[in-house]
């Protein structure tokens, strides 16, 4: 029996690509999960591809940029499960992918407050009952994006970069009460992400081929990875799929 076996978890962005491959994965490992994304019939039929396959999974529909709905969504945790353990702050937007100077301000700033202040209501929201239960894992899915700049992704690398940051901060605050706070930056990974950024033609990342990006469930093997007392050790630290130590650690061969 896998260790986290009896958990509860949390994974925002379970509609799709990489939060979908990680519901998969932990439910396979016998965490019961919650679902977490904008789209409800998505994320009810990736529920019940997991119940089906004897996992546990519930749909949750939440917008992340908006913190009354990631309340409710760590309450529904607490009151399924009667405890939440991990927290996947994985929900992200790549679009609107162009230029600063004719950038739309609402659209660039609503953005920015889905992969920046989404990340931080998911910890405000989740950290009182962690610290409360004194254990718990939070991963804040972060990106190469965060260290270096990519024309037309301003709101991205800078909330990216925002993110790291606040990783960092928060595992300063938790350290010592059982809470363990990580980001996993995924290197680029075949989902619709890297559809849109393919179509806008711009920078060097929309002009890779289809085929040098990984499999979503290779983020999701690193996440169930960090989520054990193996990785205890890279407590808040941004580790990333592209350096070989983690890919050995996580037992990932790509
Ligand atoms: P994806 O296939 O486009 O999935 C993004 C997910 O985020 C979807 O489930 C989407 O669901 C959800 N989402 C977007 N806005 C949301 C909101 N306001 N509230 C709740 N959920 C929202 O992209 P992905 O590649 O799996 O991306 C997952 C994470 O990995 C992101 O944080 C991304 O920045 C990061 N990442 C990806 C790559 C890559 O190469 N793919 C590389 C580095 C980092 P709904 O639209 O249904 O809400």
């Amino acid at each position: 029996m896998h260790e986290l076996h009896g958990q509860a978890a949390i994974i925002t962005g379970a509609s799709r690509g990489i939060g979908a491959a990680t519901a998969a994965e932990l439910a396979n490992a016998g965490v019961s999960v919650i679902l977490a994304a904008r789209s409800e019939s998505d994320i009810r039929h990736n529920a019940q591809m997991i119940r089906e396959s004897g996992g546990q999974a519930e749909a949750v529909t939440c917008d992340v940029s908006k913190y009354k709905d990631v309340q409710a969504l760590i309450s529904h945790c607490e009151s399924t499960f009667g405890r939440m353990d991990i927290l996947i702050n994985n929900a992200g937007v790549i679009e609107p992918i162009g230029h600063l100077a004719t950038s739309d301000p609402d659209v660039w700033s609503h953005a920015a407050d889905i992969n920046f202040k989404g990340v931080y209501f998911g910890l405000r929201a989740a950290l009182p009952l962690m610290q409360s239960q004194q254990k718990g894992t939070i991963i804040n899915i972060g990106s190469g994006a965060a260290h270096s700049p990519l024309e037309g992704w301003s709101h991205y690398c800078a909330s990216k970069a925002a993110t790291a940051m606040l990783t960092k901060c928060a595992h300063k605050e938790v350290s010592g009460t059982g809470v363990r706070i990580f980001s996993l930056s995924p290197g680029t990974v075949a989902t619709e992400m890297q559809v849109l950024i393919k179509a806008s033609g711009i920078n060097p990342v929309s002009q890779m081929d289809e085929s040098d990006h990984i499999d979503p469930r290779w983020p999701a093997k690193a996440i169930l990875w960090l989520c054990s007392e193996d990785a205890v050790e890279f407590s808040g630290e941004e580790v990333s799929l592209r350096d070989e130590l983690i890919r050995k650690r996580a037992g990932i061969e790509i």
